[in-house]
């Protein structure tokens, strides 16, 4: 299999990859799609987030046709080996063909992800011959560290009612559904006081964590709700306890699986020690099958000057005991699938004041309007503030869309069973359905392997397919 740049997907792919693109950094790339609109005399519009969305008009007996809009977005994820030079913010990637007739780049992602879309686009913009409705192409920025680019789309810029994305890729398979997500912030000031009693560490460790969109339903150890667990109960005992620090988790959407909370107490230590370990029996009998490894334990520690205000601390641990957490809701339509969940990601104490970073997901808006609204009457009852930032929406499953049962078709007559994927994690496909309410959504793409690694390949025979599969897809979007 060679790289064959008479191919149109080929030649704007190698183009593409000479162009740096990591998130963030999407101008450059951003422009030369601009400069490929104005020299092939299309409309086209450039928002300020460097978005890009050009329109090609419908070829000849398809002007009644409901227009579609295709999607890929440029930004890519920079990682390259450790022994290898390679500068993201100038060098051009260094593109080469394995034994397998794969697609590489020496030492460091592809772009793959989501080049492959965005190749796609360009070659079917670049092609007059072929047949299809209206098309709105949209490319989008900063993907990969957040659906930003997307999230700053604007209705108005689309008249389509139907969408292809061009990111999930899978060449005998499509996507059906997708998570929304809501970054929230859930906080307390705090008063502190000075500090003349013993101090303790909790630490939580040995857990499994994971991504909060894929192991959410697996029932494992959140390491901040645990130890706040241990907190709650201890004070429920000794009614002295004081924090003085409490940090856990890295990430809004990882599973946290470590945290250390420090409080002050003029309970006995030996009465401490005791009725902790207790409640460390308690979990590890309850996660003896879900997380084994789970791991708590005390220590004394160096009594420190300042901790928080009694009541404050009372109303921490209680908060973070009866907040809702994990999975909430799962699909009644595709079994396995989990549609609704919360993860407190993350805690920390900073300028005085104490954060929970939750990620809300939800398929359906619902879901995550109910879980929002849970949070905004369970905060103030303990005197936290609730905040909701860069929301989007999920892609909830819908039983019928005639782009599937088109792309099905196209797929049956190659021999191909079609498979139906679906994630609880957070695609572009939400945020365009968000958008447009009644949008009829399919994903598209080739094999592609090892996305966000220097692994990262692309199959040159099903780049090939995948293409003739999309184009006939449109063809039939009479
Ligand atoms: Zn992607």
């Amino acid at each position: 299999m060679e790289f064959d740049l008479n191919k149109k997907y080929c030649y704007y792919f190698k183009q593409i990859s000479d162009i740096p693109r990591g998130s963030r950094n999407e101008k450059a790339i951003s422009d030369y799609v601009v400069e490929f609109a104005k020299t092939h005399g299309y409309e086209y519009l450039q928002d300020d987030v460097y978005n890009v969305i050009v329109y090609k008009p419908a070829s000849a007996g398809y002007e009644n046709s409901t227009p579609v809009i295709l999607q890929a977005h440029m930004d890519m994820v920079c990682e390259k080996n450790k022994d290898v030079e390679h500068d993201f913010e100038k060098d051009p990637l260094d593109l080469y063909v394995d034994e397998e007739g794969w697609l590489r780049a020496k030492g460091t992602t592809l772009g793959a992800d989501d080049g492959q879309g965005v190749a796609y686009m360009l070659a079917i913009l670049d092609d007059q011959n072929l047949k299809h409705p209206a098309l709105e192409c949209a490319f989008t920025v900063m993907e990969e560290i957040g659906l930003f680019g997307a999230i700053a789309l604007k209705k108005e810029y689309f008249k389509a009612k139907r969408y292809i994305n061009l990111d999930a890729g899978g060449e005998n398979q499509t996507s059906v559904t997708s998570s929304g997500g809501a970054r929230s912030l859930i906080y307390k000031d705090l008063t502190f006081e000075d500090n003349d009693k013993p101090a303790y560490r909790i630490e939580i460790r040995g857990l499994k964590g994971g991504h909060s969109a894929g192991c959410i339903h697996l029932e494992r150890g959140n390491a901040i709700l645990l130890a706040a667990r241990v907190g709650q109960e201890l004070n429920e005992r000794f009614k002295d306890l004081q924090i003085s620090d409490f940090n856990g988790g890295m990430k809004f959407n990882a599973i946290p699986r470590e945290a250390d909370l420090s409080f002050a107490s003029n309970g006995d230590p030996e009465e401490l020690f005791k009725a902790a370990q207790e409640v460390f029996e308690a979990i590890y009998e309850e996660l003896k099958y879900s997380d084994e490894g789970f791991n708590g334990r005390i220590v004394s520690i160096e009594r420190p000057d300042k901790v928080i205000a009694l009541k404050q601390s009372e109303e921490i641990f209680s908060m973070l005991y009866v907040m809702p957490n994990g999975l909430q809701h799962r699909s009644m339509a595709i079994e396995g699938l989990t549609v609704a969940s919360l993860n407190a990601g993350v805690a920390y104490i900073e300028n005085n004041r104490f954060y929970i970073n939750d990620l809300i997901r939800s398929a359906a808006p619902y879901h995550g309007d109910i879980m929002i609204r849970q949070m905004q009457i369970l905060c103030p009852k303990f005197n936290f503030s609730f905040e909701v930032h860069d929301r989007y929406y999920g892609w909830d499953y819908a039983k019928e869309s005639e782009l599937r049962e088109i792309l099905r078709d196209v797929l049956k007559e190659k021999g191909i069973e079609m498979e139906e994927r679906s994630t609880h994690g957070g695609l572009e496909c939400g945020v365009f359905k968000g958008l447009i309410p009644d949008l009829d959504i399919i994903t598209y793409g080739p094999i592609s392997s090892g996305a966000h690694t220097p692994e990262e390949k692309l199959d040159l025979a099903s780049f090939d397919r995948a293409y003739v599969n999309l184009v006939t897809v449109l063809e039939r979007c009479k």
